[in-house]
């Protein structure tokens, strides 16, 4: 029975930080593959300003390109409707019966994933691992349900790369150069 990690987030763009986070939680949880998944339609940011799908389907594709642990679905830009955790998960169990789901977050979302969409069937279809920040102590309803990993911090979002972007400065190292091409041809950020 092959363990499957679940990574969704916007990925706007992929950045170091969340290979990290996926490289962390392969090894620690020993995870036979990572579904990475943008997200479509998001409940909890607003639309008007992230790059399109395809741009970011495009980004993760560069981002993870050589490494076969690491696998990319649409499953929810595919839908118009709204993603919500809970149903993609849902939706993963039905179509993984057999599988382990580990369900990866940063540690920042470790205090708001109560506050998701149903998140007790996030946590009866899947493990929810967290990548450990010494600031961010699971508490609340499911503190004793959410399993950690540890990963070196990275102090990095993507929105401190779209910032550096516009702002002119360089993001090399912080993507990667693969990436880092893309959204210079692409004119994305500016
Ligand atoms: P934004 O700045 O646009 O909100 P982000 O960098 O937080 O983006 P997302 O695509 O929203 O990236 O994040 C996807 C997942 O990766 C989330 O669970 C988030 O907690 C995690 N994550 C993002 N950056 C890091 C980081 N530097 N270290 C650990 N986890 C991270």
């Amino acid at each position: 029975m092959a363990n499957l990690g679940v990574f969704g987030g916007t990925f706007d763009p992929p950045h170091i930080g969340h290979l990290i986070l996926a490289q962390s939680a392969c090894e620690q949880l020993n995870l036979d593959k990572i579904i990475i998944i943008p997200a479509g339609k998001q409940p909890h940011k607003s639309n008007l300003n992230i790059s399109s799908g395809k741009a970011r389907l495009e980004m993760l594709e560069l981002a993870i390109a050589g490494d076969d642990r690491f696998e990319i679905s649409d499953i929810e830009l595919g839908s118009d409707d709204i993603s919500y955790t809970y149903k993609t998960i849902s939706r993963l169990r039905e179509l993984y019966p057999e599988n382990e789901l580990y369900f990866l977050i940063g540690g920042d979302n470790i205090s708001d994933i109560e506050t998701w969409m149903k998140p007790e069937e996030i946590f009866g279809k899947a493990v929810v691992a967290a990548a450990m920040r010494p600031e961010y102590e699971p508490s609340g309803k499911f503190k004793n349900d959410i399993r950690l990993f540890n990963m070196p911090p990275i102090g990095l979002s993507s929105t401190e790369i779209r910032d550096m972007v516009k702002n002119k400065r360089s993001i090399k190292y912080l993507v990667p150069e693969k990436v880092e091409n893309y959204i210079r041809k692409n004119k994305l950020y500016i």
